[in-house]
């Protein structure tokens, strides 16, 4: 029998970013990351992880009618038991997208994945000094420690041909960043890589014109986040 899964929450919405965009999904966060990231949007996943453990079971069971499933988090590919869930929706005919930061994979244990959605932490992320979640910076060393891995992204891109890379961008200085990692990644398509503003609410249109920009003259896709458009941002959307 599958380990439970640690759960922040489930829900049935639309894919609000990425290739997927628009498309019904039952969701599955798990609860627990290995970094902390400054402006990470669901803390209930990662500062402070909260829900309950779910079986696979369970959890497929809610699936229900859904033909898209995506697991996400918190980190996903910290637990093992995230393989059992994508086997066992995989099983049940569901499209299964497993989104994750890229910092830790183990190829021999690969869950299913049909589309891998790889968001790399840039500098952009990192605990400032002073935040009141992280004093003495512990957090703030481990999560510059860990949030690059060249080596696990070439492994992640060798194993899963249909994936995407999203960067969250904050400012124009992010690009040199990017520009380095995506030097390091040459099978990664451009069009696989893209761009989303940094926030949680709906950016201006004067605030997306660099990011635009960029996309245009580097071959990038821009990635709006409907579901903050539709629903702000709220939890189960
Ligand atoms: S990797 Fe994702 S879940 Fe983890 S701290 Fe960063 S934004 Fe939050």
């Amino acid at each position: 029998m599958s380990p439970p899964l640690p759960i922040a929450e489930t829900f049935h919405s639309i894919q609000g970013e990425g290739k997927l965009t628009g498309v019904p999904s039952y969701f599955v966060r798990v609860a627990g990351c290995n970094l902390r990231c400054s402006w990470c949007d669901t803390p209930y996943s990662s500062w402070n992880p909260e829900g309950e453990t779910r079986t696979i079971d369970d959890l497929v069971a809610e699936a229900g009618s859904s033909r898209h499933a995506v697991i996400t988090g918190g980190e996903p590919m910290l637990f093992a038991a995230t393989r059992d869930l994508a086997a066992a929706l995989h099983g049940a005919g569901v499209h299964v997208t497993i989104e994750t930061a890229g910092t830790t994979f183990d190829p021999s244990r690969a869950p299913h994945g049909d589309l891998m959605s790889i968001s790399p932490k840039l500098a952009n992320s990192t605990p400032r000094a002073g935040d009141p979640r992280d004093p003495g910076g512990a957090w703030r060393d481990r999560h510059e420690a860990r949030r690059l891995s060249i080596p696990t992204l070439q492994a992640l891109l060798l194993a899963y041909p249909e994936r995407q890379m999203k960067f969250v961008v904050a400012s124009p200085n992010d690009l040199p960043e990017i520009d380095s990692i995506l030097s390091q990644l040459p099978d990664l398509a451009a069009a696989d890589v893209m761009l989303m503003p940094e926030g949680v609410s709906p950016p201006t249109a004067e605030s997306q014109r660099w990011i635009v920009e960029a996309c245009v003259r580097r071959g990038w896709r821009y990635c709006r986040r409907l579901h903050i458009d539709l629903f702000g941002n709220r939890r189960g959307t």
